[in-house]
């Protein structure tokens, strides 16, 4: 009982803490995704556990084994189809469409679409997309896949190299201009939401915004590397605790009573 009134504080005080903002960024990793079942990437369940996961998702490890690649790139989109938003997605949705007197811009390390799938528009997906079928060459050509994955089976139709996953890779750039994005939209608050922050060059995102003094809150089942400079953590699975987090900053009553501090 009293670990349950000590939760909703927390979200209470999340809450007190975005409500003043007017251009929040969500920023969210694999934690969000795993609560509706899509392995994480650091940590792959069954077949793959064998396989290090940073040398498959790699140029290199493409170029020794394009197969393996691509069937363990063909399993994780079979897999992400068959998932579905969980409600911890779903309220993020609810979040951008009813946010009082702001705007909400949601960027992911994650490669799947359920937050598309929530509802959630013009979603900035830092690492691409697990759908995406690419040049392994240096056309640029790069195109949605089927279902049949049949853009994966044929070489590049521009210029004949064949084709990769379109993800961006270990040791690979992200794709140009979308960090600058995040930075045109000059956030004023961040909610993280199980990202462990601890890939380079989204990992500075959050840290800047810390420490200038913007309100960055975690929401993450465990302890992270970015949990002693977070303005507020709150422990949990992002199911578990956004709905009620949106459920206070949409209501614009709750809003204006947690800005004036009642
Ligand atoms: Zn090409």
């Amino acid at each position: 009982m009293s670990e349950s009134r000590s939760a909703l504080a927390t979200i209470a005080d999340a809450a007190r803490l975005l409500a003043p903002c007017r251009r929040l960024l969500v920023l969210s990793g694999a934690g969000l995704s795993a609560d509706a079942g899509v392995p994480t990437f650091r940590c792959e369940g069954g077949l793959w556990n064998e396989y290090d996961v940073e040398k498959l998702a790699s140029p290199e490890g493409f170029a020794k084994n394009p197969e393996l690649v691509w069937e363990w790139y063909r399993e994780r989109r079979l897999r992400v189809a068959e998932a579905k938003p969980h409600s911890g997605q779903r309220a993020l949705a609810l979040l951008q469409e009813h946010f009082p007197g702001g705007t909400v811009l949601m960027a992911t390390t994650n490669e799947d679409d359920l937050l598309e799938r929530s509802g959630i528009s013009q979603v900035i997906h830092l690492h691409g997309s697990l759908f995406d079928t690419a040049c392994s060459g240096h056309c640029g050509w790069r195109s949605r896949d089927g279902d049949d994955n049949s853009l994966s089976m044929v070489p590049c139709p521009r210029c004949g190299a064949p084709t990769r996953p379109g993800s961006v890779w270990y040791g690979e750039p992200l794709p140009a201009g979308i960090l600058q994005a995040i930075t045109h939209f000059d956030p004023d608050g961040c909610l993280l939401v199980g990202s462990s922050c601890i890939v380079q060059p989204v990992a500075c995102i959050p840290s800047e915004m810390a420490m200038a003094k913007l309100a960055v809150v975690e929401v993450n089942r465990e302890e992270t590397p970015f949990s002693p400079i977070a303005s507020c953590s709150l422990r949990g699975t992002a199911k578990e605790l956004l709905p009620g987090l949106v459920d206070l900053l949409t209501s614009r009553t709750v809003r204006e009573q947690l800005h004036r501090g009642t």
